[in-house]
């Protein structure tokens, strides 16, 4: 724990941590389901999926490494054991039981959504009172709302491609 850098954050530090083991433990479970989506997802266009798919977990994962490092700035403690990550998780686990492409999109595009939640709720709580968290909330905001639009745009192209195979248009 860094004493002065403690000292400066005009927010209830604990409750602080809390909310980030919150969103560390929602980060694991979205890494966990875009790399098991990844490894069975299936249908047209499913080497387009895979490949955001993959992406994505690894860009959760260093959403993970980011957010636990503040939480140890903070003098806290990241989440130790993964049986707590439901306890404690905001947005959850959506496991991809239906591997069908539109299926696995439409759970990662609403647990994107709520991840966006998360990170935009952080960024107007550290506003002004804690810059380095801001920072680190506003970057991995971004990062979500970019995660949203790819998967977004992919099932745009999905089913377009589907209307057209289907002499729609
Ligand atoms: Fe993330
Ligand atoms: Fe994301
Ligand atoms: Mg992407």
């Amino acid at each position: 724990m860094g004493t002065r850098g403690r000292q400066i954050v005009g927010l209830d530090v604990d409750d602080l941590v809390k909310r980030l083991n919150s969103a560390l433990a929602d980060e694991w479970l979205a890494h966990y389901q875009y790399w098991v989506g990844s490894k069975v997802v299936m249908g047209p266009m499913k080497e387009a999926a895979i490949a955001e798919l993959v992406q994505h977990a690894a860009d959760e994962m260093r959403h993970a490494e980011m957010v636990s490092l503040r939480i140890v700035q903070l003098g806290g403690t990241p989440v130790l054991k993964p049986e707590d990550w439901y306890r404690i998780s905001g947005c959850g686990y959506d496991a991809p039981e239906d591997p069908f492409i539109q299926k696995v999109l439409e759970q990662n595009i609403r647990g994107e959504q709520c991840a966006i939640g998360v990170y935009d709720g952080l960024v107007r709580l550290a506003s002004g009172r804690d810059m380095v968290t801001y920072n680190m909330a506003q970057a991995i905001l971004a990062d979500e709302v970019e995660h949203e639009e790819d998967l977004q745009s992919l099932l745009e192209d999905y089913e377009s491609m589907i209307e057209r195979a289907r002499g729609e248009r």
